[in-house]
């Protein structure tokens, strides 16, 4: 038979898959608490007024509203020195220091994903083939490495018994240096708001791991996908980006590596809007160099980014009321978030929702097996991913009291 025979079937997507069974279901209580989307209290995904603000302010102007041109390869020069002004200045002020020295070396991507594309193919073409990821962590982490060349894709022990295991993390990165052949190995650091468990590391926690991590040498990779979710204030919730900086404690001799989504805090999740940023360790020549090889990987993996989303965010970046009313924006997310989990609190006794380590951002690992995930869904309508992961956004007053009886049905 002729080649393309030899494709197989892939498996659907953990998470998207679901939203397709989701909408051919008829039952009108059916609740969809998969994707991670940020939905108001009455169930719709709406544009943020800041953003909803730039995009009138667009409209209106004729120069940004009718350029249809191709962006640079490595992004709109103005996005760059807005995310960097408002990472590396105002997010994390230890960054001020690599931008003046010229040592941070960026590209706009395509939103987080497109970062750790691009990220993984840089350091699978020239540094390292070999990364660690918690387990869990996203589904689609494993994917983009080894998409982009990656030939070992290995998990440490994050989340372990209902909770976070540091000591067997940290265990589980010095056997892997212990076994390892001497070649580079990169980590990949949830910033905040861990994806799926919503449990992160505290400050002191996540000190002994970078610790860890500096001494055994491996290259982080810090990916911040959800900057403002955690505590409402965004740059606050930076302070991962902050730690890693601290240049008298850490040196990063093989750089260290910022991918980074503006999707969920500021709702741009279909524009594509979000960064690649390498902290290098030394002076501008070497970040020519890193600066020269992305573009060469953007050229071919898709030419360059979108036009549209970044413009928006420059306008919300770069106007000081409209920048007021986006933190705002964010903090009211993240305090419907809140509030969702102390409504769950009210109406079930799990422990969990007691557990402060345990309540960061947009997800809940309900801790349920995949038979009562199946369960909730062929009984109940109510569709979780299949590692028992809950999207909050998805909860309202409507639908928090049917949620919570189906839970309750499925747990006895
Ligand atoms: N990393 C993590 C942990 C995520 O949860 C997500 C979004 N689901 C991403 C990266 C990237 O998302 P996007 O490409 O939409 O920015």
């Amino acid at each position: 038979p002729a080649a393309i025979y030899k494709i197989p079937r892939a498996p659907p997507d953990k998470i998207l898959g679901l939203t397709e069974e989701f909408n051919k279901d008829k039952n009108p209580n059916k609740t969809n608490l998969t994707v991670g989307i940020y939905k108001d209290n009455w169930g719709h995904v709406t544009t943020f007024p800041s953003v909803a603000r730039a995009q009138m302010v667009l409209d209106q102007s004729f120069e940004m509203n009718t350029d249809l041109s191709y962006l640079p390869i490595e992004g709109c020069p103005d996005f760059q020195s807005n995310v960097l002004q408002f990472l590396y200045k105002e997010s994390c002020p230890e960054g001020a220091e690599f931008l003046s020295k010229n040592r941070i070396s960026f590209v706009q991507t395509l939103s987080g994903t497109g970062a750790l594309a691009v990220a993984s193919k840089l350091l699978s073409l020239f540094m390292s083939k070999a990364v660690w990821i918690p387990n869990p962590s996203w589904p689609n982490h494993a994917n983009v490495f080894q998409n982009n060349g990656f030939k070992r894709i290995n998990y440490y022990t994050y989340y372990r018994d209902g909770g976070l295991d540091v000591d067997s993390w940290l265990q589980d990165l010095e056997q892997a240096v212990r076994d390892g052949d001497g070649s580079p190995q990169c980590i990949v650091l949830h910033a905040c708001c861990h994806n799926p468990t919503g449990v992160d590391p505290s400050l002191e926690q996540w000190r002994t791991i970078l610790d860890k991590i500096n001494e055994l040498n491996l290259i982080p990779i810090i990916d911040m996908a959800y900057q403002g979710l955690d505590t409402g204030d965004l740059h606050k919730d930076a302070y991962l980006l902050r730690m890693s900086l601290d240049e008298e404690r850490y040196q990063w001799p093989n750089g260290l590596f910022l991918c980074q989504s503006f999707a969920k805090n500021m709702g741009l999740y279909g524009e594509r809007v979000g960064s690649l940023s390498v902290v290098t360790p030394a002076d501008t020549e070497l970040k020519l160099n890193i600066d020269s090889q992305l573009k060469k990987i953007v050229r071919g993996m898709y030419s360059s980014p979108p036009g549209y989303g970044s413009r928006v965010a420059n306008v919300v970046l770069s106007n000081p009321e409209l920048k007021k009313t986006w933190f705002k924006d964010v903090q009211n997310m993240a305090s419907r978030l809140q509030y969702v989990r102390a409504e769950l609190g009210k109406r079930l006794d799990w422990p969990l929702l007691n557990n402060t380590r345990a309540n960061h951002g947009m997800f809940l690992y309900t801790g349920l097996d995949p038979s009562k995930v199946d369960q909730l869904r062929r009984n109940h309508s109510v569709y979780l991913v299949q590692d028992g992961r809950l999207s909050l956004s998805g909860l309202n007053d409507s639908n928090l009291d049917y949620v919570c009886d189906a839970l309750k049905k499925v747990s006895e």
